[in-house]
């Protein structure tokens, strides 16, 4: 049986992650059990809510346990199998990333079909996974999109900010989006066919999105917090939606709230938050649709790839700073 390395947490970081907080170990991997599968895990899923597993606190996720391997999305190959129905050599997507081999039971086994999808494996983790669903259900379900309305979508250059832009003007909206770059702006506005887009460092925010959305916003999708949800206040239309699904300037700092919440009173603005995993029954009609769009090239994605287990971690911090990727993160252990 090989030998697999895996990310372990060893302390529970205040404020940000530090390397020391972490260790990367070589384990021994045991013979798959009755109704398990050994899998190589080949693409690893890197993303913000890994930094919530972190804390010892109640939370929708559990918490990661220290000195134990710590779990994530992960796209593998599998080797031997012990699962009716899954043969040696199937792809799978399963949930215990951030090591290079795993023992799955059944359950937690999910075939999928890159050549049959036309897609790399690793979309199963960003446009074809956890991410596009979290678009998906935040554009549809929890922002009630109409056509001819504004979006605004914050964090738009990344994994799920640039689905749900897109999913958005397919659905008839103007969209504005803001990112941490003049290149992830050019990308957003060139290549994504957003209306408008902004560097959120260029300035007050409440100003940049005015100027962007003279319109006023009917409908936001939070991925940021802080100073931007302060702006998408400002900013909103009577009866606008907010669907909240991240904050992520407040994962590793305390952030004071936005001074300007009583605007949601007189504005009479919904905000609802929600969590993708509630919204599982949504993967089919969701994936028929999404792989749909990807065939007939009316969505884009883009990827950024690290490669080797000892880049996870580096890779997990640049996501959480911003500035670095594009699209979905993943780390390929090929
Ligand atoms: P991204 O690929 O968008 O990466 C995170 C991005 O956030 C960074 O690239 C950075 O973009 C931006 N960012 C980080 N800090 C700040 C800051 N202080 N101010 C402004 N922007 C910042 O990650 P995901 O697409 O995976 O996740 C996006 C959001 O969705 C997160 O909040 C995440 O927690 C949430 N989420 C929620 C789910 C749910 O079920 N509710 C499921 C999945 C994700 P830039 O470089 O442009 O600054």
């Amino acid at each position: 049986m090989p030998n697999s390395r895996e990310w372990q947490l060893v302390r529970r970081p205040h404020g940000w992650p530090v390397p020391a907080d972490f260790r990367l170990v070589e384990v021994e991997v045991p013979e798959p059990g009755e109704g398990q599968a050994l899998v190589r895990n080949l693409s690893m899923s890197v993303d913000p809510y890994m930094r919530g597993r972190m804390n010892d606190a109640p939370s929708y996720a559990a918490p990661y346990q220290l000195d134990q391997p710590m779990y994530g999305g992960v796209v593998g190959v599998v080797e031997s199998s012990n699962v009716k129905g899954i043969a040696a050599g199937a792809t799978v997507r399963h949930g215990l990333g951030w090591r290079e081999w795993a023992i799955v039971p059944a359950r937690q086994l999910e075939p999928v079909d890159p050549a049959a999808d036309g897609v790399p494996v690793s979309a199963y983790l960003g446009v074809l996974g956890m991410p596009g669903l979290t678009a998906w259900v935040g554009v549809h379900d929890i922002a009630e999109v109409r056509p001819g309305e504004t979006f605004f979508v914050s964090a738009a250059s990344g994994a799920v900010g640039s689905i749900a832009g897109q999913l958005a003007k397919l659905a008839g909206l103007r969209v504005v989006g803001s990112a941490g770059s003049a290149e992830k702006v050019a990308w957003l506005r060139d290549e994504l066919g957003f209306d408008a887009a902004f560097d959120y460092h260029d300035g007050d925010i409440t100003e940049l999105l005015q100027k962007a959305a003279p319109e006023g916003v009917d409908a936001y999708f939070e991925n940021v917090g802080g100073d931007h949800l302060r702006a998408a206040l400002a900013v909103m239309n009577p009866f606008g939606r907010i669907a909240a699904c991240g904050m992520i300037s407040a994962y590793n700092e305390s952030r004071p709230g936005p001074d300007n919440m009583f605007l949601v009173v007189g504005k009479k603005l919904t905000m609802r938050g929600f969590i993708v995993s509630d919204h599982a029954h949504r993967e089919p009609v969701f994936r028929r649709n999404v792989s749909g769009l990807l065939r007939d090239g009316r969505l884009i994605f883009r990827e950024t790839h690290r490669s080797g287990i000892e880049s996870a971690l580096d890779a997990l911090l640049d996501v959480l700073r911003g500035g670095q990727h594009v699209g979905k993160m993943v780390v390929d252990l090929t």
